[in-house]
């Protein structure tokens, strides 16, 4: 049996799974506002409610929005702002009593879907968030690479390629330069590009400019001219973007989770347009979306304790 949690900005969940990967005990309770303590007390709270059905656990695995950092331990980046300068790992530890294995939730999705999704027959796993902001894990015989720095497989920050960006104008990213790859790909990212077709198009100035992407991939679906424009924008730069991965990674498969995976119109024109970027004759490497969804954060927390993560 694995114990898995997801420490998400709302919600704190539990699942246990069993050697198949059937979850077999699942609870949530609310993430406590700004509150350290608190915080470890829901998820000491949800291990003892595990623990008293299954018995005790030698071993927990934690998805963490942020990540630990490499310099000095502590966690770093969460947007439960309340977890950052702390240290996480060992003070559940030490609460519990146990050995803790945390990733951030990037790499819980890649893991998830690598141990026993739609990658769980592949040797190289790259798991992308295409969401509010753009993460990525990488999963290499079904073990988490972290990386010397911790940040293996965070492409969000790399620069888009040129060809993703012909005749845009300049996107500033919070991290401090310019037109990193989430600008683009990010839910928001996408919506601004959508935007920016609506003013190329004189038509349809002033209308509509504050769709969400959700929306505007519905539009996509129904036939809308200019939708679809910004659809197959975003696919091109999609392309142009995991070509560089590709090119340096070569993985078996690229998962696609987020807000965005959930665009089917997306899949077949990425796979056209790696074509044209990666190195190469052909292209074998699947893009899939993936086959947890909203699940895959919390199992791949589980999969931890299997996979030394
Ligand atoms: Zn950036």
């Amino acid at each position: 049996m694995y114990l898995g949690i997801d420490l998400g900005g709302t919600k704190i969940e539990a699942v246990v799974l069993d050697p198949l990967g059937v979850i077999v005990f699942r609870q949530r309770m609310p993430t406590p506002k700004n509150n350290y303590t608190a915080t470890l007390a829901v998820i000491a709270a949800l291990v003892s409610m595990a623990e008293q059905k299954f018995g005790s656990f030698s071993s927990v695995g934690l998805g963490t929005p942020g990540a630990v950092s490499q310099v000095n331990g502590a966690m770093k980046n969460c947007n439960s702002t309340c977890l950052n300068g702390r240290f996480l790992r060992e003070d559940l530890a030490k609460l519990l009593g146990k050995e803790i294995k945390i990733s951030n939730d990037a790499n819980c999705f890649a893991l998830s879907e690598a141990v026993d999704g739609v990658g769980k027959n592949a040797q190289v796993v790259f798991g992308i968030i295409l969401g509010t902001g753009v993460g990525g894990g990488i999963v290499v015989e079904q073990n988490v690479l972290l990386g010397v720095n911790g940040i293996a497989g965070e492409w969000g920050h790399n620069s888009m390629p040129s060809e993703g960006v012909k005749g845009m104008a300049d996107r500033l990213c919070y991290c401090g330069r310019a037109n990193c790859v989430e600008t683009f790909l990010s839910g928001p990212g996408f919506a601004k590009t959508y935007c920016e077709h609506l003013e190329a198009a004189s038509e349809h100035r002033n209308t509509d400019q504050n769709l969400t992407a959700k929306q505007i991939a519905d539009l996509a679906c129904q036939g809308d001219q200019i939708a679809l424009r910004a659809v197959d924008c975003y696919a091109n730069q999609l392309a142009a973007a995991l070509a560089s991965v590709i090119n340096l990674l070569d993985p078996d498969l690229i998962v696609l989770g987020g807000g965005m995976s959930n665009l089917t119109l997306l899949y077949n024109k990425v796979e056209a347009y790696l074509l044209r970027y990666v190195f190469s004759d052909g292209v074998k490497t699947q893009i899939a979306p993936p086959q947890y969804g909203d699940s895959s954060g919390v199992r791949g927390a589980a999969w931890l304790t299997l996979s030394g993560g």
